[in-house]
C-alpha cells in the first residue's frame, strides 16, 4: 500500500477492503484494513494486529474458524454470509469475499460489503419464492439470488451452473430470442421452469446477457401429473361401477328364472342348469367384490410404525423373495409413525411389494425406506409428511404402461387381476395420503408414498 493515490481512493469506497496475514501467536490478524471500517465504529489504527474473526459474531465466528483452519494453498470463498460486530455491540450482516494465498506467511485479501449497502433491489429479489440469476454470453453467473443459491446448494457467488443447466441453455441462447416456460429435468429427478430473456446491451457493444427466471416445479407436476391419472381413472371407475350396478338387475332376473327352470325339471338331468347358476353366482360375487373395492372405507385410524408393518409383512413374502433371489434393502425409522388405517397400509405395501418381486423374476435389489420430508400442499401446508419408498430394479414400464397402471383391470401379466394398484390408489387416497410413480423401461420403479406424519409420536 505504498501508493498515496491507492491510499486515498479507498477512502472512497464504501465496502471494507482487507488484507490479514498468519501469525504463529494470533491466527490470521489484520494487517490493513479501509477507514470505511469506521462505519463499524473502529478505527483502522485500533484493529490492526487485533485477530479477524473478532469482527464477526459468534456464529459467523464458527464459520470463518473453520474456514480459515481449513485453508490450504490458494483458495476464493465468494459471497459468505456473515455477521459484523459493530462497536457498540450491534451486529449487521455483510457478505464476505476473499482470496486467500499461501506464501512464506500466509495472506488473505478481501471485502465485507454490508448488506445495507446492497441494493434495495438486491434485497427484494432474495425475499421472492423464484430464482433469478443473471448470466454472460459465457453462461458465468454475473448474479443469483438467494433461490437459485438454495437451488444449487452454492453458498454464494459465484453460483456455478451445473452442466446440464449449460448445455440446455446453450441451445437455447443461441437464437438471442427469450423463451418461456421451458421445462428441464435434472440429473437428480427434478424439474425445473425456467425462462430466458436477452438483455440486450446498450453501452459500447457489449454482448447480450441474460436473465433467468428459475423455479423448482418437481411437486407441482407429480401433482399433476396424478391428476391426470386420477382423472381418466375415476371416469372409468364411475362409469365401471354404474356398468356394475346395470349388470346386477339383470342377473338377478336371470338367477330367477335359472331357479324356476331347475324346479320345472325335478326328476330329469339339470347339471348344465346348475352349472349355470353357479356362473351367475360367481358374476354376482365378483361385482360384489368391485363394490367393495370402489369405496373402501377407513376403519380404524391409528399411529401406525412403519418397522411394525414390515415385520407382519414379511412372512408373507418372504418365500417369493429367496425364491426370484432378490435383495432386500430395509430402513424404515421406528420414529416414522403414520397416521392411517393398520390394515389399509399393510395392502397398500404388499400390492406394491408383489409387483415389485413379480417385476424381478430373475433377481435384483427391492428398497424399502422411510423419511421424514417438507411439503407444501396448498391445501394442507402445516402438514408434515412421512415418504415411504418402495423401489425395484425390475423390468420397468414405458410411458404408456405407466399411464395405464392405476386403472382398474389393466394388467401385464397372464395371472393378473389389474385390481392391485387401483386398491391401493383409492386406499391411499382413503387415508389422506398421496402416491406418485416413476418408471424407466429396463431399469426399474419407484413407487413414492406420502402419508400424514403422526403429531402424537415422535
Ligand atoms: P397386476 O399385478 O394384477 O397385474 P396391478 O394393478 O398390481 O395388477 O398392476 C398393474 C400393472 O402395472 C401390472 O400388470 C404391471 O404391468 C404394472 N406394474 C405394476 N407395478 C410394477 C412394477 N413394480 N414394475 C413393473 N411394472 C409394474
Ligand atoms: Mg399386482
Amino acid at each position: 500500500m505504498e501508493s498515496v493515490d491507492v491510499l486515498a481512493l479507498l477512502h472512497l469506497v464504501p465496502e471494507i477492503l482487507f488484507v490479514l496475514e498468519k501469525t504463529p501467536e494470533k491466527g490470521w490478524v489484520i494487517s490493513f484494513i479501509t477507514p470505511s471500517v469506521k462505519r463499524l465504529g473502529f478505527t483502522p489504527a485500533s484493529l490492526r494486529q487485533k485477530p479477524f474473526i473478532s469482527l464477526f459474531s459468534k456464529e459467523s465466528q464458527k464459520v470463518l474458524d473453520q474456514t480459515l483452519r481449513a485453508f490450504k494453498g490458494r483458495e476464493m470463498k465468494l459471497g459468505l454470509r456473515v455477521h459484523l460486530k459493530r462497536r457498540d455491540g450491534k451486529t449487521v450482516p455483510a457478505t464476505l469475499g476473499m482470496a486467500l494465498v499461501a506464501t512464506a506467511t500466509p495472506r488473505a485479501y478481501g471485502v465485507l460489503t454490508l448488506l445495507s449497502q446492497l441494493s434495495v433491489v438486491d434485497r427484494i429479489l432474495n425475499q421472492i419464492d423464484v430464482g433469478v440469476l443473471l448470466v454472460d454470453q459465457r453462461l458465468r453467473a454475473r448474479y443469483a439470488n438467494r433461490y437459485v443459491r438454495r437451488l444449487f446448494s452454492s453458498n454464494g457467488l459465484p453460483v456455478q451452473l451445473p452442466d446440464y443447466l449449460k448445455q440446455v441453455i446453450q441451445e437455447y441462447i443461441k437464437e438471442k430470442d427469450s423463451r418461456e416456460n421451458l421445462e428441464i429435468h435434472t440429473p437428480d429427478g427434478r424439474v425445473l421452469g425456467l425462462s430466458l430473456y436477452p438483455l440486450k446491451s446498450t453501452r459500447n457493444g457489449r454482448r447480450p446477457e441474460w436473465v433467468m427466471i428459475l423455479k423448482d416445479i418437481t411437486e407441482k407436476k407429480m401433482i399433476q401429473e396424478t391428476l391426470v391419472r386420477l382423472d381418466r381413472f375415476s371416469s372409468f371407475g364411475i362409469l365401471a361401477s354404474g356398468l356394475a350396478h346395470e349388470i346386477k338387475n339383470p342377473l338377478a332376473g336371470m338367477r330367477l328364472i335359472a331357479q324356476n327352470l331347475m324346479r320345472s325339471l325335478e326328476g330329469k338331468p339339470r347339471d348344465s342348469v346348475e352349472r349355470m347358476i353357479r356362473q351367475i353366482d360367481r358374476i354376482d360375487h365378483l361385482i360384489k367384490q368391485f363394490f367393495s373395492f370402489v369405496k373402501p372405507k377407513v376403519q380404524q385410524l391409528r399411529d401406525v410404525s412403519l418397522p411394525q408393518v414390515w415385520e407382519e409383512l414379511l412372512p408373507l413374502v418372504q418365500e417369493r423373495v429367496t425364491k426370484n433371489k432378490v435383495e432386500l434393502r430395509v430402513s424404515l425409522d421406528p420414529s416414522h409413525v403414520i397416521r392411517v388405517d393398520v390394515n389399509h397400509i399393510q395392502q397398500i405395501l404388499l400390492n406394491l411389494v408383489l409387483n415389485a418381486l413379480d417385476a424381478m423374476p430373475r433377481g435384483g435389489t427391492l428398497t424399502l425406506r422411510s423419511e421424514q420430508v417438507q411439503r407444501q400442499f396448498p391445501d394442507r401446508p402445516e402438514q408434515e409428511w412421512i415418504r415411504i419408498v418402495v423401489e425395484d430394479t425390475g423390468y420397468g414400464m414405458d410411458p404408456e404402461q405407466l399411464d395405464k397402471i392405476f386403472v382398474p383391470f389393466f394388467t401385464t401379466k397372464s395371472s393378473g387381476t389389474g385390481l392391485g394398484l387401483y386398491i391401493v390408489h383409492q386406499l391411499v387416497q382413503e387415508n389422506k395420503g398421496y402416491i406418485f410413480v416413476e418408471s424407466e423401461k429396463g431399469k426399474g420403479t419407484r413407487f413414492e408414498l406420502l402419508f400424514p406424519r403422526s403429531k402424537g409420536g415422535d
